[in-house]
């Protein structure tokens, strides 16, 4: 199956971690999924497919096993967030003619690719009714209402050599020129809230989670079609790939997907891989707090993100004998200090899903000399006590603004994916 064309549109549509999480949660409900609520204790049935959402931001998907008794779960983990620029509270400034607004990076953002760029706004606002009910709805202006110019060479001649971005004062974007009026930003989103159908014209705009991001659509580019340009896609992805590969799969063990928030800033809030999300919902699963360790010791969860391709005009910036290259097939992530939470048993077990498919496997660690990244997978391992290892497509220019991905790479991490999820045994003796 192609992967592609879904996963563009997904891409697409999903311009905020509040937005894949609605198209997740779609997708779910679509092939027979039922929405849990953490606030209320329902009873699991055997082969019943659930998921259960937190802060519209997180998401959990699980199907349970046809027998209905717990002997392990195989986890595929991913994460909806990606570097961007979020607005400040008090965003807009107005000075010289014109309105801009205040931003703050989030995450590791690779900051000059946002130079010049098409960019709209999207993400969650919080709005109170005339009667003080408080309610959230997600937002996308959609259309290209801010650009962060570069300053012309002309000016900067040292711009192609040693050009710094200070993110205070150099990515304020301009969005447009000042009026009589002074501009309101709140107004705005209510108006575009209303067109929409979302709010009332009486209702107040109290706060806003909102990010700007490139209104360029991913596509299929390259020579043959070789690769798939965009946005985000560290790590939605995996996120789109794990949540098909999870529908698609027949039942074995029991199956499960996480889709954590704010895995670009350490992982730690009330959705991110440090809090209690995945654990309340396998206690809830596991039904029976004494089994909770053996079950958790025949499981295995496979940390999805996507992985360093050899760039090759930066040949120099990876380990000569693990370069990875697009379209060679899904990457294994090794790190001696646990930065990835691959050893030689977990991997042999994903490789084994690899060979089952005939799937090309490769395999990643950074320099010595240069440190490396981390994802949800040790975090996760370590909380739950869970054997884990790390995989992901290659991809160049991670964190930037648009990102490259070898296309065909996209089937083979879903044929692995599903392999793992449909492979008859996870034991190693
Ligand atoms: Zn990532």
């Amino acid at each position: 199956m192609s992967v592609n064309k879904n996963l563009l549109d997904f891409i697409n549509r999903s311009p905020t971690p509040f937005h894949a999480v609605k198209n997740m949660r779609t997708e779910l409900v679509k092939h027979g999924f039922k929405e849990l609520r953490e606030s209320e204790s329902e009873k699991l049935e055997p082969s019943g497919q659930y998921f259960v959402v937190r802060n519209n931001s997180s998401l959990v998907a699980f199907r349970v096993s046809d027998k209905g008794s717990m002997v392990g779960v195989r986890m595929v983990g991913a994460h909806t967030d990606s570097p961007c620029l979020k607005l400040k509270p008090n965003a807009v400034v107005e000075h010289d003619g014109y309105v801009q607004l205040g931003v703050e990076p989030y995450g590791g953002v690779l900051m000059n690719p946002w130079f010049d760029r098409d960019l709209s706004l999207a993400g969650r606002v919080t709005l109170m009714s005339t009667d003080k009910i408080l309610f959230s709805r997600l937002i996308d202006f959609e259309t290209p209402i801010a650009f962060i110019p570069s300053l012309a060479i002309h000016l900067d001649r040292e711009a192609n050599s040693g050009r710094k971005v200070n993110p205070q004062t150099m990515l304020p974007p301009v969005v447009g020129l000042s009026g009589t009026d002074k501009f309101n930003l709140k107004q705005l989103i209510l108006d575009k809230l209303v067109d929409s159908q979302l709010a009332k014209k009486t209702d107040v705009v109290s706060d806003f989670e909102l990010s700007l991001y490139d209104t360029n659509p991913a596509a299929i580019i390259g020579l043959d079609e070789a690769f798939i340009a965009g946005s985000r896609l560290d790590n939605l992805v995996s996120c789109w790939i794990g949540l098909k590969a999870l529908i698609d799969s027949s039942s074995v063990d029991t199956q499960l997907l996480i889709c954590n928030d704010h895995e670009e800033v350490g992982s730690g809030s009330f959705a991110g891989a440090r809090s209690d999300l995945l654990e309340s919902v396998l206690v809830r699963l596991v039904g029976d707090a004494a089994k909770f360790s053996s079950v958790m010791s025949r499981s295995l969860l496979v940390s999805a993100d996507n992985a360093h391709g050899l760039h090759p005009n930066f040949l120099e910036k990876h380990d000569q004998s693990h370069g990875p290259v697009l379209n060679a097939g899904p990457v294994l992530k090794f790190n001696a200090n646990q930065s990835y939470a691959t050893n030689s048993e977990t991997a042999a077990i994903l490789n084994l899903a690899a060979r089952n498919k005939n799937i090309p496997m490769q395999s990643f660690v950074s320099r010595s000399d240069i440190g490396c990244g981390s994802t949800i997978g040790p975090l996760t391992s370590t909380r739950l006590g869970v054997k884990a290892l790390d995989v992901g497509i290659p991809t160049f220019g991670m964190h930037s603004i648009r990102e490259l991905a070898g296309a065909r790479d996209l089937d083979a991490l879903y044929s692995l994916l599903c392999g793992l999820f449909e492979l008859p045994s996870i034991e190693v003796a």
